[in-house]
């Protein structure tokens, strides 16, 4: 049984390649079972674009993404209704996903009726499971959205995704309107979460502190353009790309001796829509040279596991 798992679900692997709406370019990235793989960008990076387009919510032009090998885009309506179990979302605002005239215990049930894995009999015991497995007390069953605070909300947000029993989430700055102290109570659910049910997630999120200690891996896009690549520890300690080093050095660190040289960025986010040309970052990296508003660099593999796209480290490269 467990060989046949592993067989099915060894590796998921997204891609996609988006002309259509320019919202993401030449992005491709693969999630294996078990592991949390991080999205980090600002906002018109096209971070949310792919995790909706992963759950089919969004539609892509061209390019695929594949669930344990198969297309999604591909997929009958038997398959697609399987899928739609099998991965949820977790949203930045669950109160805005939330019926406000639902009682809880009535929104959790919902999803398992309409998929017919719970009948009128059982269906409270299972809200009732998964309220618990999710840190809500089962004694809010009868209470409303707005009798919530913002962090029990994200609770039930995410109560709603685990109730379907999904192998995979994508959450989409889950944490992001959340105090700093609470965020780190829903960082601990996602984690327990994962070790108790082999999760995946893609977790999106625009701030690098957040992504770290959950995600094995890490993407960073600019403009719906990947321009890092690498596991955790190749990231943090060893950033590559112009863009993740401006990032991360906005990121605060306590100990002094391990501060990283600030690295401003110049003027706006340009409009994702008619982005800079060569390297979409050229407008505000502080090292770009000619060749990078002409030239798009090659996104590339440096070390194992370890991709970049710039021609300022093709240089270097060069040079040693
Ligand atoms: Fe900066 Fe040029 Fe590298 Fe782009 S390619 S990040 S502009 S140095
Ligand atoms: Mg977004």
């Amino acid at each position: 049984h467990q060989l046949e798992k592993k067989y099915k679900t060894k590796e998921k692997m997204f891609s996609k390649n988006n002309e259509y709406i320019k919202a993401v370019d030449n992005v491709t990235f693969h999630i294996k079972e078990g592991e949390t793989f991080g999205l980090v960008g600002e906002s018109g990076s096209g971070k949310s674009t792919i995790g909706k387009s992963i759950l089919r919510l969004q539609d892509i032009s061209n390019g695929e993404i594949k669930y344990h090998g198969k297309n999604v885009f591909e997929l009958d309506k038997k398959e697609m209704r399987h899928l739609r179990t099998k991965m949820q979302f977790v949203f930045q605002d669950p109160f805005s996903s939330l019926n406000p005239r639902l009682r809880i215990g009535d929104a959790l049930a919902e999803p398992l009726l309409d998929h017919g894995l719970a009948t009128k009999k059982n269906v409270k015991e299972k809200v009732m499971e998964t309220m618990e497995l999710c840190g809500l007390p089962t004694y809010h069953i009868n209470k409303y959205p707005h009798e919530f605070s913002g962090g029990q909300r994200q609770r039930i947000g995410i109560a709603r995704a685990m109730i379907m029993n999904p192998e995979f989430i994508v959450a989409d700055e889950p944490v992001s309107a959340l105090d700093v102290s609470i965020q780190a109570q829903i960082i601990n659910l996602f984690q327990e979460l994962q070790e108790k049910r082999n999760l995946s997630y893609l977790f999106i999120s625009h701030d690098l502190s957040v992504v770290e200690h959950l995600c094995s891996r890490i993407g960073v896009l600019y403009l719906g353009t990947m321009m890092e690549l690498a596991s955790r520890d190749q990231l943090y300690e060893n950033p590559q790309h112009p863009y993740t080093k401006a990032l991360l050095s906005a990121v605060p660190i306590p100990d002094p001796t391990k501060r990283r040289e600030r690295i401003l960025l110049k003027g706006d986010l340009p409009n994702p829509a008619s982005p800079p040309s060569g390297c979409k970052f050229h407008t505000r990296c502080p090292f770009a040279m000619d060749i990078c508003k002409n030239e798009t660099p090659v996104f590339k593999e440096r070390e194992p596991g370890h991709f970049v796209a710039c021609h300022l480290v093709d240089q270097e490269k060069a040079n040693t």
